[in-house]
């Protein structure tokens, strides 16, 4: 019935071919994800993904199933969400987590309060962050919303795990449609799902019919629980810290971006929150100190200090040393889809 592609950055496009089942499979899961996120019928709800040749495309077909007064505008228009979100007033926003961040500053910068839109839930996807603590409550806090997020994989499912409003991890939403496992990313073999448990997600497709998967290695890194939720979904849960592609390795220490990104939102006002990691060796081994790029606040200059607290607060956290360059507001590049932490 559709043929999606991948992007194709780090070469040829990958095809990801549905039959009209499979399409309904995905809106299925996907719409119990979403919905465990807050999104509810009747609801008015601004959605940033494109149609395009991508699978999150596929996601404004669960829109339409879970019943929201869906108010498609796609990516890279702002100025067309923020009319948007002060005309219609949606109650709930889609995007990704970088998106709403960028969305959050860009409303401040024209003496725009976002709090003031009237956004009660933002459900975030397409990225691993958006539940980091530090980096969550601050989205909150600027708009005033609820911030849950959700997760899926093309070649499985658009959207597989949703986030209740608990906020203790994204529930599995895949049942009686995929299998779910956990292993060492290293050596491959499997690890028991048990609460608190880390490592990569590998999913089986058990009623795919078009390009079904066997034993597929998300690359995603995760923690996973599996006591009850307060809910009452039976789900386990997971929070993914990242792509064990993005992941660096500092003198035997395993770093992934999206943590230092939620060290450092805790400094904010005094930084932006936009960082970027200037890798100094090819490959994820990396040698203490690990260069970091971190923007200050709008409108101030640096703070005596600011930087070596910021590296005291990442040392302390994720026992790793680094040397913070503090760099001007606006000087990082922002993002209206996923964000790019590492430079290599
Ligand atoms: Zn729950």
């Amino acid at each position: 019935m559709r043929i999606y592609s991948t992007s194709g950055t780090t070469g040829d496009p990958c095809y990801i071919p549905l039959t009209a089942g499979d399409l309904a499979a995905w809106i299925e899961i996907s719409s119990r994800s979403y919905s465990a996120t807050g999104l509810r019928r009747g609801q008015r709800a601004a959605s940033t993904y494109n149609a395009g040749p991508f699978v999150a495309g596929a996601a404004l077909d669960t829109f339409a199933q879970l019943g929201l007064t869906h108010i498609p505008v796609g990516t890279g228009n702002t100025e067309r969400l923020a009319r948007v979100l002060q005309t219609i007033r949606p109650q709930a926003l889609i995007c990704t987590p970088s998106y709403a961040q960028y969305l959050g500053e860009w409303l401040k910068e024209r003496k725009i309060d976002p709090a003031s839109l009237g956004l009660q839930r933002i459900s975030v996807a397409g990225e691993p962050g958006g539940g980091e603590p530090s980096f969550r409550s601050n989205i909150e806090s600027t708009f005033g919303a609820t911030v849950c997020e959700a997760m899926g994989i093309g070649d499985v499912s658009i959207s597989l795990w949703g986030e209740c409003d608990q906020q203790q991890g994204m529930h599995f939403s895949g049942g009686d449609y995929v299998h779910v496992e956990l292993i060492d990313p290293a050596s491959g073999e499997p690890r028991a799902m048990s609460d608190g448990a880390e490592g990569e997600l590998v999913y089986t497709a058990l009623r795919r019919e078009a390009a079904p998967v066997l034993r597929f290695r998300s690359r995603d890194h995760v923690a996973i629980w599996t006591e009850p939720c307060a809910c009452g979904r039976k789900s386990i849960r997971t929070r993914c810290m990242g792509r064990t592609d993005d992941m660096l390795i500092v003198r035997g220490v395993n770093l992934f971006p999206t943590a230092i990104r939620d060290v450092v939102a805790g400094f904010r006002p005094e930084v932006s929150g936009a960082l970027l990691v200037r890798s100094t060796a090819p490959g994820i081994r990396q040698e203490p100190p690990l260069p970091i790029d971190v923007e200050l606040g709008a409108g101030d200059s640096a703070v005596p200090g600011l930087a070596e607290r910021i590296e005291a607060a990442i040392r302390a956290k994720l026992i790793v040393s680094t040397r913070i360059n503090l760099v001007p507001y606006g000087s990082l590049p922002r993002s209206e889809y996923k964000t790019k932490l590492v430079k290599h």
